[in-house]
Parts: C-alpha cells; sequence; structure tokens
C-alpha cells in the first residue's frame, strides 16, 4: 500500500504547534512575535500567496503587516521600507514576495534585509550558515520537506536522495538540508544525463522542476519515496485525461475552474511503484507557509533571548 504523504494535515499540526507556543510566550509576559511581507505589484499568484502568509500568521496568533507596494515602486523606496522593518522592534522576521517587478535590482534588495530578520532565508549569509551547518533559517519549502519526512518516520540518514532541479529557493537548500540529515545526495539538472537512470538510484527522489508530469514511472524505484514541489496548472482537458484518468474529482474541478494544479510528477502511474508519495494539491505546498510560520516564531524566540524552541 502506498502511503500518501498529507501535506495538508502535517501542516495544520505545525500550525497548532506553533500558535501553542505563541500563546505560551505571551502568557509568560514575552513578545508577541511580528511578521511583515512586503509586495510589490499586483501579480495576481503572489497576492494569493501574501495573502494566505498574512491570514496564517493571524491565525497562530502572531503580529501581522501587510507592506503593499505599487508596481512602479522605485528601488529606493523599497530599500528605506527594508531599512524600517530591520529596525522595527516589533517585526521580528519579514519577507519580500518574490518575483519583483523586472526594474528592480532582486539579489541587491534581498541582500539589504537583516540576516537575523530573513525569514525566507534567502539572504547569502543565511545560505552560507545553512551550508556551514550554522544556525540560520532555511528556506521554507525544503524545511518543511525533511519536517514531513521525519514525522512520517522515512528514513534519512544514509539514504540514497535525488533531487531534480537546482534552484536557489528549492534544490540548493534541500540538497544541504538532506546532507545534514545524512542523506547521500544528486542534484540533477536541465543537463543532468539519462535523467530516469539517476532518479531511479532514489531512497528519496524530490521533483522541483516546473514541468507537469515530468517524473514518470521510468525514473522511479520500487518503493521509492517521491516528493513532489511543482505547481503547475493545465488547461488543456487532454492532458487532465492523460495524468488522472478516471478521476472524477478532478474532472469536476476542471470543469468548474477551466484548469487543475498539478505537480512534476505522474501521480497515477508513480503512486504503483512508490512507498510514499506527496499529492498535488495538498502535499508541498501547504507546508510552506507552515514553515515561514516556524522561522518567524523562531527568529521571535532569537530576538527575545529564548532558547529555539
Ligand atoms: P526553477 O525554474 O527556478 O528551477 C527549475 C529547475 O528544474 C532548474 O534547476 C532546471 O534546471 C530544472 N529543469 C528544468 N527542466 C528540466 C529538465 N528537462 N530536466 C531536468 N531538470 C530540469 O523552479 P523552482 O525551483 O522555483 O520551482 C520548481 C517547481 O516547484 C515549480 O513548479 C514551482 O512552482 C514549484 N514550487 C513550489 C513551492 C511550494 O510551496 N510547493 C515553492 C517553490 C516552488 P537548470 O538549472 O539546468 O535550468
Amino acid at each position: 500500500m502506498t502511503t500518501i504523504l498529507d501535506g495538508k494535515k502535517t501542516a495544520q499540526d505545525i500550525r497548532s504547534e506553533v500558535a501553542a507556543e505563541v500563546a505560551a510566550m505571551v502568557e509568560a509576559g514575552d513578545r508577541r512575535p511580528g511578521l511583515a511581507v512586503v509586495l510589490a505589484g499586483d501579480d495576481p499568484a503572489s497576492k494569493v500567496y501574501v495573502g494566505s502568509k498574512v491570514k496564517a500568521c493571524e491565525e497562530v496568533g502572531m503580529v501581522s503587516r501587510l507592506v503593499d507596494l505599487p508596481g512602479d515602486v522605485t528601488a529606493e523606496k523599497l530599500a528605506s521600507v527594508i531599512d524600517e522593518l530591520n529596525a522595527d522592534p516589533a517585526i521580528d522576521g519579514f519577507l519580500i514576495q518574490l518575483p519583483l517587478p523586472g526594474h528592480l535590482p532582486e539579489r541587491e534588495l534581498l541582500a539589504r534585509v537583516s540576516p537575523d530578520k530573513d525569514v525566507d532565508g534567502f539572504h547569502a549569509v543565511n545560505v552560507g550558515r545553512l551550508w556551514l551547518g550554522e544556525q540560520t533559517f532555511a528556506p521554507a519549502t525544503p524545511s518543511g520537506i525533511i519536517e514531513l519526512l521525519r514525522r512520517y518516520e522515512i528514513p534519512m540518514e544514509g539514504a540514497r536522495a535525488v533531487i531534480v532541479g537546482r534552484s536557489n529557493i528549492v534544490g540548493k537548500p534541500m540538497a544541504a538540508l538532506l546532507i545534514r540529515e545524512n542523506a547521500t545526495v544528486t542534484v540533477c539538472h536541465s543537463r543532468t544525463r539519462d535523467l530516469p537512470a539517476v532518479c531511479r538510484e532514489a531512497d528519496i527522489l524530490v521533483a522541483a522542476i516546473g514541468r507537469t508530469g515530468f517524473v514518470g514511472p521510468d525514473a522511479v524505484k520500487e518503493g521509492a519515496t517521491v516528493i513532489d514541489v511543482g505547481m503547475n496548472r493545465i488547461t488543456e482537458r487532454e492532458q487532465l485525461e492523460h495524468l488522472f484518468p478516471g478521476d472524477e474529482r478532478r474532472r469536476e474541478i476542471f470543469e468548474r475552474r477551466g484548469s487543475t494544479l498539478t505537480g512534476d510528477v505522474d501521480f497515477t502511474r508513480v503512486r504503483e511503484k512508490a512507498a510514499a508519495i506527496t499529492p498535488v494539491p495538498g502535499g508541498v505546498g501547504p507546508l510552506t507557509v507552515a514553515m515561514l510560520l516556524v522561522n518567524s516564531l523562531t527568529a521571535s524566540r532569537r530576538r527575545q533571548g529564548l532558547a529555539d524552541g
């Protein structure tokens, strides 16, 4: 029987734990943790992500602040917003929703965020600390995957892990975190030769590519754990029928919305071989927001001189 790794339920558990910790801090007379989210422009997907982060923050009892800036905001203005948040005693952590509008120097602005408030873990200092094995903020998506594997007691120590994708927000930090867990890690990308053969060596296979159904059963070892990070929207009925044959629930969603969310893994066929697999939606996605809350709580505890929870 294949285990469906329920990211939604795991994320809810994590959120409840964070809420309990926030309540305990306030009860003990400590300051309520505060998170700010900076949004520049009106990209619809970014607005949805930012909305869910702010809402999640409020639900666990943290102070939340949304800094909503116009799409034509200048680099100077955004830099001054970052400086203010860096100095604001009520804000323990903040993030700048990416992608930024094209005219803004993304890397330069991210470098301006104080590493101690960088709850996304994108600052070069935190990336360095992650690879050095020092105290840091690790990016939320790969941290959530580690948490999911831990809670489902999937052994990482000594396991052969293969990651497809080498982005700064998923693939690379995923590699660092799996190495920290004593896995033997291979990172693949678009130039990897005979990708399916490399993937077939994986006990733990992480797909973070951005291509619908890219990982098929030919790339999966019998009994592997498959983690699907991909978030792709399909609008073609043919693709729907191919990827989810006979799935009435999917079809109903597709009819209603004209699209459905899919991952990078051909879930229907791969689940036949995998011992455990994340669905999309309801797998890695919800964990990302939950781990952002964990990082914010950690930032607050550190800033208030409390031990990491
Ligand atoms: P990027 O586009 O930054 O990186 C994609 C990676 O996939 C690159 O390293 C690229 O290789 C590799 N790749 C592309 N095509 C191939 C191929 N044919 N064979 C092998 N490797 C290939 O994407 P992200 O890491 O930002 O995101 C990946 C997916 O995860 C997306 O669907 C995104 O929406 C989703 N995502 C989901 C999150 C969640 O919370 N669930 C959070 C973040 C992302 P190369 O470097 O050689 O170009």
